[in-house]
C-alpha cells in the first residue's frame, strides 16, 4: 500500500513537472529574455552610414529600442560587441538552399530522392545562417523541400535563416526550369503545372494556384533560357505576353510576388510589362530595359557571383556538358558589366547570390564584386538589408535596426565601409533574439 502510494506520488510529482517544463517552453522559444547589445558601431540601413557607440534593446526576439551611448538594464543579458561593427542580419534574394552545383549534379536527377535533397537543404541552411544571412528567398527547388525546410527552420528544429521560397520554379516546355531537360525520351514524360512547366494561360494559372496548395510564399518563373539547363540557347524568350498576364494576375491574388529569372533582353522586357516584381540575372538588359524597369518600379537582383563562378568552371574541361559549358563562357562574365550599368542609371537593386550555383555560405563574396564594379559599400550593403526587405514587402519586420524590427542582428570586425571584404567574416549572428553564432574567445 505504501509502495503503490509513493508511486502515485511520484507519478503526480513527475506530471506536473512535465506540465510545468512544456508551459515554460514556449515562452523559451519566443526569446522572452530580456537583452541589450553594446554595438560599437552601427549600420544604419535606411540611411547608409555608420552610428558610434549604441546600445540595443531586445525583448521577445524584436528589437524594443536603440539608445546612444551604452546602458543596459538591470534585468537585461548583456552581449557585448564595443570591438565591432554592428549590421542588421543580412539578406539573400537570390539562393537554391536544395540545390549545390558540382560535377555529380546531373547525375543527382536520377538517384536522389526528395529526403536526400531536404538534408542537404539543412546543412546549407546552417552555413547560409552562420555567413550572416538571417533571410533568403529561395527561388526553386524540388518536391517543395523548402517549403519544409522553412517549416523546420520556423518551428526551432533546425538552424537556418528566415526562408521565403517560391518552391519549384515555373518554366514552359524545355524552358531553362523543365525538370525534364536533357533526359532521354523514356524518361522525359510530360511534366505539367504541378512539376512546373506550364503552356498557354489556364496553365499558367494552375500553376501559380498550386504554388499556393503546396505552401509557398513567392512564384518564381523562367522567362528565358539559363546557363546551367541542358539546352541549346541561354536567352530566348520561353513566356507569351498571355502566360506572364496570367502569371502575375493569379500571383496578386494570392499576394505572391513574381521573381524571373532572365539574361535575353526580349523575355525580360515582356516580363517587366506584365508587372512582375524583380528580374534575376538581367544580363542582356540594355538602357532600354534599365529605364522600362525604372518605370514599372521593378527590382533588379544581380547574382554577380553566378556569373563569376560559372566563368571560372566553363574553363575547366569536363565540368560541364558542352551544350552548357559555351553559354557558362559567354554569359557568365557579362553580368558584372550590366550591374555596373544598372547602378549607374539608378535600377533599384536587391542583393542575390544563386548560391547553390556557387557554394552556400560564400554568399558575402557577392559584396566585393558589387564594390568592385563601382557601387559604393553603404549602398551594397542596404541592398541586402533595406531594399531586400523592401522587396519582400516585409520592412516593417526585417533590413534594419530599429523599434518593431525582428532581433536579427550580425557583427564584423572593422569597418566595412572601408573594407567591404569584412562581410565575408561575419563574427556573431543572432536570428529572433537567439544567438547562433557566437563571439569565440580571440576574435
Ligand atoms: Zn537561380
Amino acid at each position: 500500500m505504501t509502495t503503490n502510494a509513493n508511486q502515485r506520488r511520484l507519478r503526480v510529482r513527475l506530471f506536473s513537472l512535465l506540465v510545468s517544463a512544456c508551459v515554460s517552453l514556449p515562452a523559451a522559444f519566443a526569446g522572452a529574455e530580456e537583452i541589450a547589445i553594446y554595438a560599437g558601431q552601427l549600420f544604419d540601413s535606411e540611411r547608409g552610414q555608420l552610428l558610434p557607440g549604441r546600445t540595443i534593446h531586445i525583448a521577445d526576439g524584436r528589437i524594443q529600442s536603440v539608445q546612444a551611448g551604452f546602458a543596459k538594464r538591470a534585468r537585461e543579458r548583456l552581449v557585448d560587441l564595443r570591438g565591432y561593427t554592428v549590421l542588421p542580419g543580412l539578406m539573400d534574394m537570390h539562393t537554391h538552399l536544395a540545390y549545390e552545383f558540382g560535377p555529380r549534379t546531373y547525375t543527382e536527377t536520377f538517384t536522389w530522392n526528395a529526403a536526400d535533397y531536404a538534408l542537404r537543404g539543412a546543412d546549407t541552411a546552417r552555413r547560409t545562417l552562420e555567413a550572416g544571412f538571417t533571410t533568403v528567398r529561395d527561388l526553386g527547388d524540388r518536391d517543395n523541400v523548402t517549403v519544409s525546410l522553412r517549416n523546420a527552420i520556423n518551428a526551432g528544429t533546425i538552424a537556418g535563416p528566415r526562408i521565403f521560397t517560391a518552391g519549384k520554379s515555373i518554366a514552359t516546355t524545355g524552358g531553362h526550369a523543365d525538370p525534364t531537360n536533357g533526359h532521354r525520351q523514356s524518361l522525359m514524360g510530360s511534366p505539367g503545372p504541378a512539376e512546373g512547366v506550364v503552356n498557354g494561360s489556364d496553365s499558367a494559372r494552375q500553376a501559380v494556384r498550386q504554388r499556393y496548395k503546396d505552401g509557398a510564399d513567392l512564384i518564381k518563373i523562367t522567362a528565358t533560357g539559363g546557363v546551367l539547363s541542358v539546352a541549346k540557347s541561354g536567352q530566348n524568350p520561353q513566356f507569351m505576353p498571355d502566360e506572364l498576364e496570367a502569371i502575375v494576375k493569379t500571383a496578386k491574388d494570392y499576394g505572391f510576388t513574381v521573381a524571373v529569372h532572365a539574361h535575353g533582353k526580349e523575355g525580360m522586357e515582356r516580363a517587366i510589362r506584365a508587372g512582375v516584381d524583380s528580374i534575376e540575372h538581367g544580363t542582356y538588359m540594355d538602357s532600354e530595359t534599365m529605364d522600362l524597369m525604372k518605370r514599372h518600379n521593378t527590382w533588379y537582383v544581380p547574382t554577380i557571383l553566378a556569373g563569376e563562378w560559372v566563368t571560372e568552371k566553363s574553363a575547366v574541361d569536363g565540368f560541364f556538358p558542352e551544350v552548357v559549358r559555351s553559354k557558362a563562357a559567354t554569359i557568365g562574365p557579362q553580368i558584372q558589366n550590366t550591374f555596373a550599368e544598372a547602378y549607374k542609371r539608378g535600377v533599384k537593386i536587391a542583393f542575390g547570390t544563386d548560391s547553390g550555383v556557387s557554394r552556400h555560405g560564400d554568399n558575402g563574396r557577392e559584396f566585393e564584386l558589387m564594390v568592385r564594379a563601382g557601387m559604393t559599400p553603404a549602398d551594397a550593403i542596404r541592398s541586402a538589408t533595406w531594399n531586400a526587405a523592401q522587396l519582400l514587402n516585409a520592412e516593417d519586420q526585417l533590413g534594419s535596426i530599429a523599434p518593431g524590427r525582428h532581433a536579427d542582428i550580425i557583427a564584423v570586425k572593422g569597418d566595412p565601409l572601408q573594407d567591404i571584404s569584412a562581410l565575408q567574416r561575419v563574427r556573431f549572428v543572432m536570428k529572433g533574439g537567439k544567438v547562433f553564432k557566437p563571439l569565440r574567445a580571440g576574435d
